[in-house]
């Protein structure tokens, strides 16, 4: 009786591990593999600036060029460095949110600080071709880092700016909600996404238009830190989208990370 009763649980048992085992190996790989499709991402995208750049360069070295044309090829190297830069930069930001514990909840930012930088950036890349408006329901405070808050804000505002053709409209806003909790609507009336993008936007380097992405500057990386960042704060991230009418990123803070403010002079 005593043998039988060992065979059984040892079965079992021999059972349960090797479930657990190949779980971890699947886990494994699928990291394995998310690492290597990185890498190959990574480097395709910094080689391809870095073709045009030596192809320039020889152009330069190589041909007689009038002052015009030698200004143009310039201008022309500059946008390809320009995009190398946002790359790495973006590559750094994502790899100091994977590496740093989360920010407590005891630093507290303002929000119309917060909107004000993002809107700087939003005028900038927009050069006045859209209607933009930033507003809020009175002022508020998020608890966090300032510079990932601001990074989130500032990725989900260039994106409506990005994908809204001339002459579109982009919305920010923030609202404090009745059970204290607080959010950032980002609403444009651009291109807007199908739906069978959405559940990837956040991967890094997934694009719904490659083409298009890279034209405006995109790294293929701001939603991916965005989602970072939301997960570091407790927060939520919804996407709501209609191809051809628009998109609307909605950023929800938890109460604990949101209380208002003292009304308090710009000056
Ligand atoms: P990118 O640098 O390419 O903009 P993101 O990670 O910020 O990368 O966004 C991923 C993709 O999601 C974009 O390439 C684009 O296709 C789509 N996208 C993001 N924001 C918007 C938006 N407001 N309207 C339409 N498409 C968007």
């Amino acid at each position: 009786r005593g043998k039988v009763t060992l065979s059984v649980s040892m079965r079992v048992y021999g059972e349960g591990m090797k479930l657990v085992l190949s779980q971890d190996i699947t886990e494994r790989e699928r990291a394995d593999t998310m690492r290597r499709d990185f890498v190959a991402n990574v480097s395709h995208e910094l080689r391809t600036p870095l073709t045009v750049l030596s192809g320039f360069i020889e152009t330069l070295a190589n041909l007689p060029l009038t002052d015009v044309e030698r200004r143009r090829v310039l201008d022309l190297m500059g946008q390809q460095t320009q995009r190398m830069q946002t790359l790495v930069s973006d590559l750094l930001t994502l790899a100091q949110l994977e590496g740093s514990p989360r920010p407590a909840p005891d630093q507290w930012v303002s929000v119309g600080k917060l909107l004000q930088m993002a809107e700087s950036d939003a005028r900038t890349l927009s050069q006045g071709k859209h209607e933009l408006s930033f507003s809020s329901d009175g002022p508020a405070e998020v608890a966090g880092a300032e510079s990932e808050l601001l990074s989130a804000l500032t990725n989900l505002v260039t994106n409506a700016v990005r994908y809204t053709p001339q002459g579109g409209r982009i919305d920010v806003s923030w609202k404090m909600r009745p059970n204290g909790s607080g959010e950032f609507l980002i609403r444009d009336t651009g291109i807007g996404i199908e739906k069978e993008h959405i559940p990837r936007l956040t991967e890094r380097f997934y694009r719904v238009d490659g083409s298009r992405s890279r034209e405006t500057g995109g790294t293929g990386l701001g939603l991916s830190i965005v989602k970072h960042v939301v997960q570091r704060h407790s927060g939520e991230l919804d996407v709501q989208s209609e191809p051809g009418k628009g998109s609307q990123f909605r950023f929800v803070l938890p109460p604990l990370r949101v209380r208002a403010a003292a009304q308090r002079d710009a000056g």
